[in-house]
């Protein structure tokens, strides 16, 4: 059951607590904490904690940069790695609002809030389960890996299988239930799967995964990245995202007498996630790093297709246990673990639903390689591609009234803007490749 504030007063006082992070996140999806002590917790839950957010990317300027942190007492838990013994700490997720108690436009997580509650209105809950994949370096300065192994290989006598146990044990002691978790194809990544939930739960629990991966590497004295593609010839992370709505207890996607057991409106979902899926692809693949991933042959997507089985595609049907409800469902496989998971499941809910709203017509599958397939034959079967990089998709998106909708003016504004700037520095640099190419014959 869900916690309520007085549950919350009485866990911080039975376990010794000292300090409570409020968290937070910025546009970018970087994770935001201040702590407060036991003391200031119950005025913390009535009234929230002000803070100055003048300094938080994609919030406000100078003159307006009052905001208030108001927990979201449903979110407490303990961080497994601060002791009882030595004082407790614990966390909750917060939500941002502007000192007169309105949602702060420019929080992600109320973008979020916002795009779940258009999906209420038409009777839907959104259920995501996102496998985020990462890699573990020997440091931060380095891309040395600590294991050989590949896809699905167990390792012996290396750290990662311990190193993935404890982050397991970790994440399910804060209530996020782990799937599954195997060595991915690219030596030292890793995938460990979160068993599906309710959308802003699931933001909240990807938000978590992050920190607590990084936190675990580092008590084992190694160092875990999400950068979407760290090693040049290698896989890069993905976080390819699972998704299905429900009508309560009644997946909404699912028809046991349709051949491929999608409803009518799971199909049009899928078309909204296809024919929208250029202008969200900033949002969920958001650096400049994201679409050195976004390649031909690391089983990442290029291309904007269906499949059921080919992992090519932008988004898959998965086919493990056909014809079971619960488990019908779509998978979008361009996102990255380095994308703000709030936005980025917004802006794939507001293409699905879009596509649902108007009853797009999902095209027929592709289950051919299309990285065989040339520019014409692609052309005939009406396969275009995704942005090739940070500076195409951001212009994609600039001009995308969905996204604009779905983010609100103010976060959409912010996001562009930063986005623009970073594509800009990366433009302008001159990169080893350049002086290795040019300088011995120009
Ligand atoms: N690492 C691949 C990606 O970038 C996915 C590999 C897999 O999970 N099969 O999306
Ligand atoms: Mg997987
Ligand atoms: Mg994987
Ligand atoms: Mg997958």
């Amino acid at each position: 059951p869900a916690m309520d504030k007085e549950a919350v007063l009485k866990a911080v006082r039975d376990n010794n607590i000292k300090f409570v992070r409020l968290w937070f996140t910025d546009i970018l999806g970087v994770l935001k904490s201040f702590a407060v002590t036991p003391s200031e917790l119950e005025t913390a839950l009535e009234e929230g904690m002000g803070f100055d957010g003048s300094s938080i990317e994609g919030f406000c300027r100078i003159e307006e940069s009052d905001m208030i942190a108001m927990p979201d007492p449903s979110t407490f838990t303990m961080l497994p790695w601060r002791t009882k013994e030595s004082g407790g700490v614990a966390r909750m997720f917060t939500d941002v609002q502007t000192p007169d108690g309105k949602p702060y436009a420019g929080d992600p997580r109320w973008v979020l809030r916002r795009n779940l509650q258009k999906a209420a209105d038409m009777g839907y809950t959104m259920y995501v389960g996102p496998e985020l994949e990462y890699f573990y370096f020997k440091d931060s300065k380095s891309t040395e890996p600590l294991d050989q192994g590949g896809y699905f290989d167990l390792t012996p006598l290396d750290v990662a299988s311990d190193l993935r146990r404890d982050t397991i044990f970790a994440l399910e002691s804060m209530g996020i239930d782990v799937e599954y978790s195997h060595h991915e194809v690219a030596p030292s990544q890793h995938e460990i799967d979160l068993r599906f939930k309710d959308a802003l739960q699931m933001a909240d629990a990807a938000m978590t995964y992050r920190l607590t991966v990084k936190e675990v590497a580092m008590q084992h004295g190694v160092y875990a990245t999400f950068m979407p593609k760290p090693i040049f010839g290698e896989n890069g992370s993905g976080m390819h995202v699972h998704q299905s709505l429900f009508n309560g207890d009644k997946n909404v996607f699912f028809d046991g007498n349709d051949m491929y057991n999608l409803s009518k409106e799971g199909k049009s979902y899928i078309a909204g996630l296809l024919k929208h899926a250029p202008e969200i692809t900033s949002l969920v693949a958001q650096w400049v790093n994201s679409y050195k991933r976004l390649v031909p042959g690391y089983e990442a997507p290029v291309y904007v297709a269906w499949a059921r089985r080919n992992r090519s595609s932008l988004v898959r049907v998965p086919m493990y246990k056909p014809g079971k409800e619960k488990a019908t469902r779509c998978e979008f496989r361009c996102p990255d673990p380095a994308c703000n998971p709030y936005l980025a499941f917004a802006a794939m809910l507001a293409a699905g639903l879009k596509g649902l709203k108007e009853g797009y017509e999902m095209p027929d599958p592709v289950e051919d390689d299309i990285f065989e397939m040339n520019t014409q034959m692609r052309d005939e079967r009406g396969i275009t591609s995704l942005p090739g990089s940070l500076g195409e998709a951001i212009e994609v998106t600039a001009q995308s009234e969905l996204v604009k909708e779905c983010l609100g003016d103010h976060v959409f504004n912010q996001f562009i803007n930063n986005k623009r700037v970073e594509w800009d520095q990366y433009r302008v640099h001159v990169s080893q490749f350049e002086l290795d190419r040019y300088l011995p014959i120009l």
